[in-house]
């Protein structure tokens, strides 16, 4: 029996939701890259993502995507159950003085529900092609604004299957980073706003849509920033006087246009991607001394 069939049988509670063994992951990420998940959990709802994890024996690990804008899945996929949220955790309710996003809800449609109910303050969510969930877990930011910035508080489900609300400052941010208990799932956040004027808000996301359009290869199979900016430095500066722009391994390619994004430009493999953002950080290292730090996230297994 295989492990994954194993899991399925032995440790894995029904669910309401979905439960699927050996599911490719490459088309659910923006790189289009990646092997299978052993089993892949669709919860239906948070009651169904609880029962689900109290259910699962401790040792078996667990995974949870988003919109999968912010990693790299290895070729070699993932091991235990991947948890990716759906339609039950995808609710927007406006308040006076704030919202209250489901992690599955896309940053871009937060921004413009904001919007449309006059509550400013999460433009900047407005640029970024994740979830909420990724947007929490990764401190999320652009054009001056991020989510330690705005998050009043969050509701997670512990590794053990209990929900609890933990207010912003227990998570700890940091520069794209947060802290959150492991294995836990984000599955609600509530974000601070303030009343303001619909056409400065509209006029503020279109020109976040426009700066983004001309710098970033926004369109393309690719990860975001590929690594952090260090202290009062620019890493693409970094990488574009290394000359490695248009730099490419197999179907990997650093952008002409933004030399922190990556591309997939046709059938490039994980194993092209990482090996390619290495080189570059080695280049980088050797041109100026400074060690870049991945932004994106790597995850699961090599193929040896
Ligand atoms: C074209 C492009 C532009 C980008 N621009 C920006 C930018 O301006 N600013 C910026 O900050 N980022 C940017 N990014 C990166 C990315 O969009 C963000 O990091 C985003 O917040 C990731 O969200 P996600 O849902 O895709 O998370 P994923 O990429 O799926 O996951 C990211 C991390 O969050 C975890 N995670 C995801 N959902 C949950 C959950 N519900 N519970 C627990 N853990 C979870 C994952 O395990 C992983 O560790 C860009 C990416 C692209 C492709």
């Amino acid at each position: 029996m295989e492990y994954g069939e194993q899991i399925l049988k032995i440790y894995v509670p029904p669910i309401e939701g979905q439960l699927q063994r050996n599911a490719p992951l490459a088309d659910k990420t923006w790189f289009h890259v990646g092997g299978q998940a052993e089993i892949l959990a669709r919860p239906a709802n948070t009651e169904d993502l609880c029962a689900l994890l109290a259910g699962l024996a401790s040792d078996v690990s667990v995974t949870t995507i988003g919109a999968a804008s912010n990693l790299i899945v290895r070729d070699g996929g993932l091991p235990g159950v991947v948890i990716r949220l759906g339609r039950g955790f995808s609710a927007v309710t406006m308040e006076t003085d704030g919202v209250i996003a489901e992690a599955a809800c896309s940053d871009i449609a937060v921004a413009k529900h904001a919007s449309v109910a006059g509550l400013a303050g999460l433009e900047f969510l407005s640029g970024i092609p994740g979830t909420i969930g990724g947007a929490v877990v990764m401190n999320a930011g652009a054009y001056g604004g991020d989510v330690a910035g705005c998050l009043d508080w969050v509701e997670i489900v512990l590794r053990s299957g209990e929900l609890v609300r933990l207010s912003a400052e227990r998570l700890c941010f940091n520069y794209r980073s947060a802290s959150l208990p492991l294995g836990s799932v984000v599955v609600r956040a509530r974000f601070w706003a303030v009343p303001g004027n619909p056409s400065m808000i509209t006029a503020r996301m279109a020109e976040i849509r426009t700066r983004r359009e001309a710098t970033q290869p926004v369109r393309a199979r690719t990860g975001g920033s590929t690594f952090c900016n260090p202290l009062n430095m620019k890493a693409w500066e970094l990488i574009a006087a290394t000359g490695c722009r248009g730099l490419q391994r197999g179907g990997a390619q650093v952008s002409e246009k933004h030399a922190n994004f990556m591309l997939n430009i046709g059938s490039a493999s994980a194993t092209d991607l990482e090996g390619l953002g290495e080189e570059v950080r080695q280049r980088v290292f050797a041109a100026s001394g400074v060690d870049l730090q991945w932004e994106i996230k790597r995850i699961g297994r090599r193929i040896e």
